[in-house]
């Protein structure tokens, strides 16, 4: 082991990519705080108040409303392996990477996914779903992503959520990047089971998955034949920690710390109101936009469903991808995103997430770029 290790002091960067994205300077005064019991009143107080909060940032009623302990990923599993068993029909649409990792969810639930793929940048058509769900009558659930991170496309989750319930299945929604970015209104659309994470729009540190469940997701939960595979996930054994206020027991430590971190950034985010919140995103999006195409660079999503949190552009013919992205690092102290899957190398994705959707950074981030394409 060497002796010369001393204490990690990150470099100070703009975040810019696909995620996480900047943390709020409050989120991370609140993190340093003095760690208590996870039993502790204090901290079950707190508990019950990042609950009604997230309530608020996802517009619902649902009790069954908390954070998992654990990134975007393990909300996306709890979801899965809460609602679906073996033999289960799951109608996925998929048009991006994270629709894929609803496919491998699903499959390894023991259920049967049915894909409804559209091109990468283009929207779900929803006229292929509904088509899926009439080919499939005993489909359980209909699952979407919101926000396409991996493209910056966002689908059509009111009219989406409306198809689930007019086919009688459960709607399962990946809101992780729309959360605080884009109107999501979980109540009014009728969302079944949805999952988020803290380091996109809500500009906390990453880490941990909000998630909801509806009545009608809980009554599949009940009616399982199989127990949930995952002890850790099982909604029912979280429940018995996250719901029942001062007789709460314990199931595993709540990382105490990051919690103060969600309740600041929700605190930030009820204090600016939602509204205003997706109308920022929307505004320094447009305000980037015309920055971009300044410089000559193309938007590849259609603007009638372009994502304003995650901006994906062409790279122009004959520049250097990763000599880019690594010299705005290095010199700018700004990442942005690389395109994935079969966008590798093509496009980059420049993020304008909670925090970060600012117009400081817009500017930062055209006259960065301008520099480096000199
Ligand atoms: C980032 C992201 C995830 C995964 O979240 P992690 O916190 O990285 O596990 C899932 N879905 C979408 C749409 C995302 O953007």
């Amino acid at each position: 082991m060497s002796s010369s290790f001393s204490s990690f002091v990150p470099p100070s960067r703009v975040l810019m990519g696909p995620g996480p994205s900047d943390v709020y300077p409050q989120v991370l005064e609140a993190l340093a705080r003095p760690t208590i019991g996870h039993l502790d009143p204090k901290f079950v107080t707190l508990m019950d108040e990042v609950k009604q909060l997230l309530q608020y940032a996802f517009q619902t009623s649902h009790a069954l409303t908390m954070p998992i302990s654990a990134p975007g990923s393990a909300g996306m599993e709890a979801v899965f392996v809460n609602l679906i068993e073996p033999g289960d029909k799951v109608i996925v649409c998929q048009n991006g990477v994270f629709g894929g990792r609803m496919q491998q969810n699903v499959q390894r639930c023991g259920g049967q996914a049915i894909m409804v793929l559209d091109t990468w940048g283009k929207q779900t058509d929803v006229q292929k779903v509904r088509e899926a769900l009439q080919a499939n009558p005993d489909a359980k659930a209909l699952a979407f992503v919101h926000a396409e991170t991996s493209t910056g496309v966002l689908n059509d989750a009111k009219t989406l959520c409306q198809l689930a319930q007019e086919f009688d299945c459960l709607s399962i929604v990946d809101a992780v990047t729309s959360l605080g970015g884009s109107e999501l209104k979980v109540d009014d659309w009728q969302i079944d089971a949805i999952y988020s994470g803290t380091q996109k729009c809500l500009s906390c540190v990453p880490g941990l998955s909000p998630v909801s469940f509806s009545d009608k997701a809980i009554a599949a939960i009940k009616q399982r034949q199989h127990p949930v595979q995952s002890w850790f996930l099982d909604m029912d054994l979280v429940m018995g920690y996250w719901g029942k206020g001062a007789k709460r027991a314990y199931h595993h430590t709540a990382p105490v710390n990051s919690i103060y971190a969600l309740h600041q950034s929700l605190l930030i985010l009820q204090q600016e109101g939602l509204e205003k919140s997706w109308a920022r995103h929307q505004q320094h999006h447009q305000s980037l936009k015309i920055g971009l195409e300044n410089l000559g660079l193309e938007f590849v999503v259609d603007k009638a469903y372009r994502l304003p949190q995650l901006n994906m552009v062409s790279i122009p013919d004959g520049v250097d991808d990763a000599q880019v992205r690594s010299r705005l690092l290095t010199e700018f102290e700004l990442e942005i995103g690389a395109g994935l899957g079969e966008l590798a190398g093509k496009v980059w994705r420049i993020g304008l997430m909670g925090c970060a959707s600012s117009q400081k950074n817009v500017d930062y981030c055209v006259s960065s770029l301008a520099k480096v394409l000199s």
